[in-house]
This record gives C-alpha cells, sequence and structure tokens, in this order.
C-alpha cells in the first residue's frame, strides 16, 4: 500500500488507480430463470462492511447481488415536522425467494473462486464466511452480513394504481404542475445498477417538459434531437 501510494503520488499511476470492482458479470440462479437475476463484484481488496473495517493483507472479495428482490421497503414520515428525516425501513430479505436466490448465488460464487485461474492464487475465504457450508448456514450468514449495494428506487413509482405517485409523464397524481424525475419513479428496479437508467429517466423527461411546453407542429419537420442530429419527426 505504501508503495502504491507513492507511486500514485508520485505517477499517477500504480496500484491504487483501480476501481476497485475490476470486473463483474450477470448470472442466472438457475435454468428455470429467463434473465440474470443476480450480479456479482470481483473487488481486488478485501471489502468488510463497506470499507468500514480494515482488514490488513493481500485479499479480494467477491460481492452477489440480488437484482430483483420481491422483498419491499417502505418511506414513511417520521413526523408532521417538514425538517425531520423520514422513517426507512428496507426490510431486506423478508421474502423467502430472495434468501434461497441468493444462497444460490452464494454457492456459485464458491464454484467460480475454486476454478482454477483464482484458485491458483491460494487464496484462504474468511473465516466469517468459511465456516457457512449448509443451505441453513449460508442463510444464517446472508442474513447477518447481506447489506446493500445502493440501488434504492421506487418510492414515488410511476403507474395507476391508488398507491402510485406520478403518471406515465412523470406528474404527481392530484397535484398540478409538479413532477418527480429521478430513481424513485421505477415502477421496479433495473436489473442491474441504476445511474444510467435515471439519467434516461432525465433526459425522456426533458423531452416531455419541452413538448408540453412547446408542443411540436402537427405537420411533420426535422428537429435536432438530444445529440444534435437531425430526426425526423
Ligand atoms: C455509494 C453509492 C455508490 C453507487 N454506485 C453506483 C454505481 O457504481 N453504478 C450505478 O449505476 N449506480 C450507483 N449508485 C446508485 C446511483 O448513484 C443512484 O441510483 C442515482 O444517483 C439515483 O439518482 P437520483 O437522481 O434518483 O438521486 P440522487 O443522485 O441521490 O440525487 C438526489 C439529489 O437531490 C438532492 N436533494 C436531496 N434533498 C434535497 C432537498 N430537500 N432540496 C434540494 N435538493 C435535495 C441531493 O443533494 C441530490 O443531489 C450508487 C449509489 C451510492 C450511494
Amino acid at each position: 500500500m505504501l508503495r502504491g501510494a507513492f507511486e500514485w503520488w508520485r505517477r499517477r499511476t500504480g496500484a491504487l488507480t483501480t476501481n476497485f470492482a475490476e470486473a463483474g458479470g450477470f448470472f442466472r440462479s438457475g435454468p428455470d430463470v429467463d434473465r440474470p437475476d443476480l450480479q456479482f463484484h470481483f473487488v481486488v481488496g478485501k471489502l468488510v462492511d463497506h470499507g468500514r473495517k480494515t482488514v490488513f493483507g493481500h485479499g479480494y472479495s467477491f460481492h452477489v447481488c440480488l437484482l430483483r428482490p420481491k422483498s419491499r421497503g417502505s418511506v414513511t414520515l417520521a413526523s408532521a415536522d417538514p425538517a425531520a428525516a423520514p422513517r426507512i425501513d428496507p426490510n431486506f430479505l423478508a421474502e423467502r425467494a430472495d434468501v434461497d436466490v441468493l444462497v444460490r448465488g452464494f454457492k456459485a460464487m464458491r464454484r467460480i473462486l475454486a476454478q482454477r485461474a483464482l484458485a491458483g492464487h491460494g487464496a484462504r475465504e474468511l473465516a466469517t464466511s468459511a465456516s457457512a457450508q449448509s443451505d441453513a448456514e449460508i442463510e444464517a450468514f446472508i442474513r447477518a452480513h447481506a447489506d446493500t449495494i445502493y440501488h434504492p428506487v421506487g418510492t414515488c413509482r410511476m403507474g395507476r394504481g391508488a398507491l402510485d405517485v406520478v403518471d406515465a409523464e412523470l406528474r404527481v397524481h392530484g397535484v398540478d404542475a409538479l413532477r418527480v424525475v429521478d430513481a424513485s419513479i421505477m415502477p421496479s428496479i433495473v436489473s442491474g445498477n441504476t445511474n444510467a437508467p435515471t439519467i434516461m429517466i432525465a433526459e425522456k423527461a426533458s423531452v416531455m417538459i419541452a413538448e408540453a411546453n412547446h408542443p411540436p407542429e402537427p405537420t411533420a419537420m426535422t428537429v435536432p434531437d438530444y445529440y444534435g442530429a437531425e430526426a425526423q419527426r
């Protein structure tokens, strides 16, 4: 680490230029699943508790992420004071199916780590997870150690139901001239990271807002699209 820090300070190169999550992949937890329901992150360091706990020595980490959880959390008001923080309950692992998929992902992770390319490094699993062998033990480990990968969505979800907040143009139901444009409008979470889809929502909303204020001419016309290319409308 010291050598790496020195190299980065002098040349801005070396081991410390890593983004840490160097590799990843999308994975189906079983043959009955039509598209990946798990995401793997491979981190070139021993990452425990989001990096809050320091673990010394060489190592790497493998993280298994449940892409389409069935459990639903909630955000509710804690008080009538608008400045008060809301009550956030992620309600992780409330649904049995979520735990089952994660247990399958955990076992797939072990199979991948046992392949020659990685096993050749001679790494040993940290004691905290190594003792989890049976499905029940793996579940207990997951319940004790699983946490978030920071992709909460859906607290102002788009839809027509009684609990849905915005319509298809992202206007808040029952309120004039108010839209919500962020990750909260996703009716359900996308099967992957949420940053790019949120940017896509914002770009789409900016077009909808512009068109609402300046509706396009009814006759065919050529207008520049968002990226400057000519598009036929
Ligand atoms: C640590 C971390 C790592 C992540 N890594 C990735 C990743 O690698 N890849 C990926 O795709 N996604 C990642 N995400 C998720 C991604 O950042 C979010 O999905 C995305 O930023 C959501 O965009 P948003 O506009 O909905 O909310 P935000 O980006 O949170 O924007 C909300 C904005 O509102 C502002 N705000 C809040 N309250 C008020 C107020 N009262 N008045 C005015 N402004 C206010 C905030 O300051 C903020 O700027 C990560 C998230 C975190 C927290």
